[in-house]
């Protein structure tokens, strides 16, 4: 067995990408200490599902609706996953908003081509089924924290800290599988005065991660702002009765309505959840809006202002309910809990990290995600083939001998 198999792995983030390196790190033989750390509530990340405490019937997918596969070979991970039920085939109508209001159906856009599947009562069933594949009790899980800063120790290992220079952990390897610790929109977002890996490797001389570091601070990022509506009654019956569950805007339909995608989610009890996904220009004009739902901005402090959340919420029903007025007359999203979703980095713009720089064994540093360059760039494809890629790298190194870079 290489020796990496029992080394300590500490990776940054449960979506997919970091759930799914999880599960393959176990498949392939991975013994030692593996550690998720997640700034979320739970694990899912662009593809989790909002729930309630108080309405347990509420599931809502208010990132990614679906995941598609569009080459083979599939990632090694889809079959376990639709084995175990935690993923299911979907094959609800899509359609095209063409122009002003002209309805394709049966046309998808880019992220409805290939073979289409979802969570099994929910998106967040996917990375739940991801950590039920690692084996949830072999990995140290843990929620609601965000990892602030990377140290190195002076032996060189890594050292995870909270926002008040608390230790969380020390580890022989470190996983980003999403770009926040080592991108410069984090000063931007987050307010961070540095980012936070450039800083943890000042003063060292591992060339490669420098170049990795370059190039994923050259990632551009197209953001989404996603209206949630949740109808009941007479409301959610007409929703649930329309003939189509996902509805893409081309080019045109783009600029006219400021949205991108509709996705119909049919809830268990009769009712019928809603999400609007806006373009990104959209989202970029009201990038100061988080939602006042957001976990993460509750978490992070960042400052909520219900006046403007209620502006775009006014301008995306508004948009909402006219574009669809051909099939919904006289739409009324007051009634709907109307709710606010901000992806701040939706969905990375190409050229990504090439695979080749996404394991830089000198400083024991590995990233994953769906920035990474390769087949299902910028979507969960993508995201699952990057951890798959990275656990055989991690596992199976094709460099002679592994040193721990001493710091000067
Ligand atoms: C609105 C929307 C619609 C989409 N639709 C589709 C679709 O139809 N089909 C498709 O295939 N894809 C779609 N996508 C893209 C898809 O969601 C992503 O490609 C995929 O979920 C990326 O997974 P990931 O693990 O690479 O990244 P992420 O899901 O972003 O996971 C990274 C995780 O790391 C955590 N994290 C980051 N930094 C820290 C830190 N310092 N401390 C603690 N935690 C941290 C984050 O909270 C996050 O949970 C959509 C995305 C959005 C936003």
């Amino acid at each position: 067995m290489p020796r990496s198999s029992s080394e300590a792995i500490a990776v940054i983030g449960a979506g997919v990408a970091g759930c799914a390196l999880a599960a393959q790190l176990r498949r392939l033989g991975h013994g030692g200490v593996l550690s998720l750390w997640e700034t979320g509530r739970g694990p899912g990340g662009r593809a989790s599902t909002r729930r309630s405490r108080r309405d347990g019937q509420l599931a809502l997918d208010h990132g990614a609706p679906l995941m598609n596969i569009t080459a083979e070979p599939a990632p090694d991970l889809l079959e376990p996953l639709l084995a175990g039920g935690w993923i299911e085939p979907w094959t609800g109508p899509v359609a095209m908003l063409e122009g002003e209001s002209r309805l394709n159906i049966g046309r998808p856009d880019a992220l409805g081509l290939g073979r289409l599947y979802r969570g099994r009562g929910g998106m967040d069933q996917l990375c739940q089924g991801l950590l039920h594949l690692a084996g949830a009790s072999t990995v140290d899980a843990h929620y609601g924290v965000l990892v602030r800063h990377l140290e190195r120790s002076a032996s060189g290992r890594w050292r995870l800290l909270d926002a008040g220079g608390q230790l969380l952990e020390e580890t022989d390897w470190l996983v980003l599988s999403g770009t926040l610790l080592a991108h410069p929109r984090s000063r931007l977002v987050m307010d961070w005065p540095e980012v936070p890996l450039e800083r943890a490797i000042r003063g060292g001389d591992d060339l490669q991660l420098e170049h990795a570091l370059t190039t994923i601070a050259g990632i551009r990022f197209e953001a989404r702002t996603n209206l949630l509506l949740v109808f009941s009654g007479a409301a959610a019956e007409a929703w649930r009765g329309l003939p189509f569950t996902l509805v893409a805007f081309d080019a045109a339909a783009q600029q006219r309505w400021g949205l991108r995608r509709i996705s119909i989610q049919p809830l268990a009890d009769g009712r019928c959840a809603v999400v609007a996904h806006s373009t990104h220009v959209f989202a970029a004009d009201h990038l100061d809006v988080v939602g006042t739902g957001s976990a993460a901005a509750r978490q992070l402090g960042l400052p909520l202002d219900q006046g403007r959340e209620d502006t775009v919420i006014a301008a995306l029903s508004e948009a909402l309910s006219q574009c669809l007025a051909p099939w919904i007359g006289g739409l009324d999203t007051s009634q709907a809990n109307p709710r606010l979703m901000r992806w701040a980095a939706a969905f990375p713009l190409a050229p990504g990290l090439p695979p080749s720089l996404a394991i830089c064994p000198w400083s024991r540093v590995g990233f994953c995600g769906d920035s990474i360059d390769g087949v299902g760039f910028g979507r969960i494809e993508g995201a699952l083939h990057s951890a798959e890629r990275l656990a055989a790298s991690l596992l199976t190194p094709d460099y002679p001998e592994r040193h721990v870079q001493p710091l000067r």
